[in-house]
């Protein structure tokens, strides 16, 4: 069954195909809806009604971003757009100079939402806690991942591990697994 996600991020298509498994087939499309929400959820249903109006089907959509302790939880929501790409990076390590291990906590958070034509809607959340590195390390994933190092891990930074293993405790992973849930009526 084909599933419909609202997003323009070829990395998220990639790893919410993975949640959600060989059953359906996730085709992306983008909606140009504006994030004017105050929330992780606000912001995920805003892309799943746009999307569900737009085409007359049920529609997926995801927001997502880090919190990082030391920054009162920014960027949160405004993850994607509180500085140039180039900067996600250099701008946390700026912001976190001469913060000790013990203090550089984070979370990546993920709101997964499903809404029908006829109204009906769902929002779940999935979160995995980490902790900011001291320097980037690692090719893989993408956004803050070379930064993040999960507590579940081993050490290594979310861009250091395979496509499997950031799966198996991402936010994103998880969100769309709860998602997954909801969705199997229809399925
Ligand atoms: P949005 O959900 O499209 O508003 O964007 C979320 C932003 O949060 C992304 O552009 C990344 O900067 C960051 N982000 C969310 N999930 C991840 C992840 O799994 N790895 C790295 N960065 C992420």
């Amino acid at each position: 069954m084909r599933l419909l996600l609202a997003t323009g991020n070829a990395h998220k298509v990639v790893e919410v195909q993975e949640a959600l498994g060989d059953g359906v087939l996730v085709e992306a499309h983008d909606t140009g809806a504006e994030e004017t929400g105050t929330t992780f959820e606000e912001n995920a249903l805003i892309k799943a009604r746009a999307l569900a109006a737009q085409v007359g089907e049920l529609a997926l959509a995801d927001d997502s971003g880090i919190e990082i302790d030391h920054l009162g939880g920014e960027p949160g929501i405004r993850s994607a757009r509180w500085t140039d790409e180039a900067d996600w990076i250099p701008r946390v390590l700026r912001e976190l100079a001469g913060v000790g291990p013990e203090r550089r906590g984070c979370r990546y958070v993920c709101a997964a939402a499903a809404v029908w034509p006829d109204g009906h809607e769902v929002v779940v959340r999935g979160t995995v806690e980490g902790r900011i590195a001291e320097a980037p390390r690692g090719a893989g994933g993408f956004g803050y991942d070379p930064l993040v190092v999960p507590h579940e891990g081993d050490g290594r930074t979310f861009a250091e591990m395979s496509p499997e293993e950031k799966q198996a405790i991402s936010h994103r992973a998880r969100a769309f697994r709860a998602l997954l849930a909801h969705l199997h009526p229809v399925l």
